[in-house]
C-alpha cells in the first residue's frame, strides 16, 4: 500500500546496466519452429541479470536467509495479495510469513473469491479485521479501534489482521470489490511512524509498507516480541536489498541483524 499512482513500483528499481536479457522486438524466434514470435515482456527485466538466492529471492550478494527467525504471536495476519504484487521481489508481505508461519496468503481475483478464505472468515475461532483507513463516510459504522482487538482476545478468539497487499490503488480496489469483506470490522492503523522502506518510492513517508503495517499492528495489540522480530527482519531485508542494488557487499551485520542472530540461539 505505498504509492498512489501505482507507477513507481512497476519497475524493480535495480540500477540500469545498459544491457538486458530481454530479446529485442522482431528478433525472437520459437526454438521449435523457427517462426518469429511476439517479444516476451519480462515483468522484472531490469532486475533479471541479478543472481538471486532461491531461499529468500534477494540478490545473493547480501542474502537474507541467515537472519530468518520465527516468532509467535497471539494475533494472526492474513494477506490478500494483488496478483501483480506476488511477482515483485520488493514485496514485503512475504516477510510476514517468514516470521509468523501461521500467516495466510491469498491471491485476490475480483470475480473469483478464494474458497479457503471464505471458509476461514466463517470460522468462529477467528475474529478478522480489515486493515484500512477510516477516511470515507460510507463505512464509518464498521470502524473500530485497537481496544476491540483486546476484547476479542479476552473472549478467547484469535484476532486476525487482514492486510490488502498491493499498491494503494490496488488495495482500495480490493477493499471496494470484495463483497465478503463488507461485513467485517474496519481497523485503521493509527501511527505517527514514518516508513523506512527504501526499495519503492512512497507517495508519502506516512505510507508504511505491508511488513511495517503488520509490525505496528502486532506492537499495538500486545505482541511486542513478534513485532520486534518482524521489524528487525524487515530492516535486514530493506538494508540488504538496498545495498545489493548499489552492488555493495555488507561487511558487518547491522544492529537489527545482530538481534535476529541472537534470537536464533534462544
Ligand atoms: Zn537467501
Amino acid at each position: 500500500m505505498l504509492d498512489e499512482t501505482g507507477q513507481a513500483d512497476l519497475a524493480d528499481h535495480a540500477p540500469e546496466t545498459g544491457h538486458s536479457q530481454t530479446p529485442e522486438a522482431g528478433h525472437y524466434h520459437d526454438p521449435a519452429t523457427g517462426h518469429s514470435r511476439p517479444p516476451r515482456r519480462e515483468f522484472k527485466a531490469r532486475g533479471s541479470f541479478t543472481e538471486r538466492c532461491p531461499g529468500c529471492n534477494l540478490p545473493v550478494l547480501n542474502c537474507l536467509c541467515p537472519y530468518r527467525v520465527n516468532a509467535e504471536s497471539e494475533a494472526r495476519v492474513w494477506l490478500i495479495t494483488h496478483p501483480l504484487e506476488h511477482l515483485k521481489p520488493t514485496n514485503t508481505g512475504r516477510l510476514i510469513r517468514d516470521v509468523l508461519p501461521d500467516t495466510e496468503v491469498f491471491t485476490w481475483y475480483r470475480t473469483v473469491p478464494d474458497e479457503r478464505l471464505l471458509a476461514l472468515l466463517d470460522d468462529p475461532r477467528f475474529a478478522p479485521f480489515v486493515i484500512f483507513p477510516d477516511d470515507q463516510p460510507d463505512y464509518a459504522d464498521r470502524v473500530v479501534d485497537m481496544a476491540v482487538v483486546g476484547e476479542v482476545k479476552a473472549s478467547g478468539r484469535t484476532p486476525v489482521f487482514i492486510l490488502l497487499d498491493g499498491t494503494w490503488r490496488q488495495a482500495r480496489r480490493i477493499f471496494r470489490k470484495s463483497p465478503y469483506l463488507d461485513r467485517l470490522p474496519v481497523l485503521p492503523l493509527a501511527t505517527t511512524r514514518l516508513t523506512r522502506y527504501r526499495l519503492r518510492k512512497p507517495a508519502s513517508q506516512a505510507h508504511l509498507c505491508t511488513a511495517e503495517v503488520a509490525a505496528e499492528l502486532l506492537r499495538q495489540s500486545g505482541d511486542e516480541h513478534a513485532a520486534q522480530v518482524l521489524d528487525d527482519y524487515f530492516d535486514a531485508f530493506n538494508v540488504s536489498y538496498d545495498a545489493s542494488r548499489r552492488y555493495e557487499k555488507l561487511e558487518q551485520p547491522t544492529a537489527a541483524m545482530r538481534r535476529l542472530l541472537a534470537c536464533q540461539g534462544e
